[in-house]
């Protein structure tokens, strides 16, 4: 493969906005990066090129069969006035499982790092410094084959598009409400729960608009079978602190393995926090927090990092956690896994990855 990143640059660069009215997710920077992928050539022209719409026959296999991955990290302007990634080849990994499972063309780990890290460089002056922003990534593959057939594509595209983001809690952290799933499930043992691919977000959409309708911000999936085992929450991995012990479910295929989820286990571990990954039914939490031993619960993600869950709702009961505020150990992860993401306290983990 040629190493060999070409660079069109933009002629018409866009205004950027203010560091204080970002969202998430609705503005992207000047330019993308794009490469292709033909059995002849293998993945092929790797290059950076002004942002712009791609086009696409009707017929494009990804658009009627949804072969396609994706993958979410974040590049920070830290303390120390640099620009830094988070584990980026973790989610590269992660990337290759997801296009094992779905039948696309693995990656070059090492190269696509580069090109993450050549694209954010090109970019610097669109990552944010305001306190909390960051420049989002969003590395994709869809499946390109002009062509009605359930097969898999024979041709792909590889994207990364940036965005600038805001401070995911402008006001301060506020834990939100969560409903217990018990009728709609994400995924069963066999299917595509640890991918990160697009059809398991189609099909969460449901859950999720008829909990937005109950006055509820996510929904806490169960497991797809009995409808007893705790999995995960939205984008989310789930954690619960019960009679002092972290608990997490287990890694067992159908929950995705988050990178923040892996990053609290180490703290909690550096922190001498008792810690476990294991089977956890929703019955043991419910019985936890009516006995009072529920002390704290919180999702884990990329986009907000720690978000305490202040009630969780069960069969129309409702289970408030901590009186509804966010509880000591969650803070303390909050403050240390930020605090090593923008340089502002010592990484005893090598996690840092400066992009200059
Ligand atoms: C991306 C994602 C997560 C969180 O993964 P991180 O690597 O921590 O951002 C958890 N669950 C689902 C379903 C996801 O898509």
């Amino acid at each position: 493969m040629n190493y060999n990143i070409k660079i069109e640059k933009t002629t018409n660069p866009k205004v950027k906005p203010d560091d204080s009215k970002l969202s998430f997710g609705k503005t992207f920077t000047d330019h993308m990066f794009v490469m292709d992928y033909n059995p002849e050539k293998g993945w092929h022209d790797p290059r950076i090129v002004p942002y712009g719409p791609l086009s696409l026959d009707p017929s494009t296999c990804v658009l009627h069969y949804g072969q396609g991955i994706f993958e979410g990290l974040k590049a920070y302007y830290t303390a120390k006035g640099d620009i830094a990634l988070f584990r980026p080849r973790k989610n590269i990994e992660r990337m290759n499982n997801s296009c094992e499972r779905m039948c696309i063309p693995k990656l070059d780990e090492d190269f696509i790092v580069e090109a993450i890290k050549t694209l954010v460089r090109l970019e610097k002056d669109w990552v944010p410094k305001a306190p909390g922003t960051s420049l989002y990534i969003r590395p994709f593959i869809i499946a390109t084959d002009p062509f009605l057939g359930v097969h898999p594509s024979h041709t792909y595209k590889f994207l990364i598009i940036l965005a600038p983001s805001g401070a995911y809690y402008p006001g301060g952290i506020n834990p939100v409400k969560i409903y217990v799933e018990d009728k709609y499930v994400r995924a069963a043992q066999g299917g595509t729960g640890y991918a990160k691919t697009m059809a398991n977000y189609a099909i969460s959409l449901k859950a999720q608009e008829e909990a937005e309708k109950k006055g509820y911000v996510q929904v806490l999936w169960l497991d797809g079978i009995k409808r007893k085992y705790v999995e995960e929450v939205g984008a989310m991995n789930v954690f619960f602190k019960v009679n002092g012990e972290v608990i997490t479910p287990a890694l067992n295929g159908t929950i995705l393995p988050g990178i923040t989820r892996d990053s609290v286990i180490a703290m909690l571990k550096h922190m001498n926090i008792p810690v476990s990954e294991r089977l956890i039914t929703i019955d043991e939490l419910v019985h936890a927090a009516e006995e009072g031993t529920m002390e704290e619960a919180f999702g884990t993600g990329t986009a907000a990092v720690i978000s305490p869950i202040g009630e969780l709702n069960y069969k129309d009961k409702i289970y408030t956690i901590n009186n509804g505020s966010i509880g000591p150990i969650s803070q303390k992860l909050y403050d240390s896994l930020t605090g090593i993401q923008y340089r502002k306290i010592e990484d005893p983990f090598g996690w840092v990855v400066p992009v200059e």
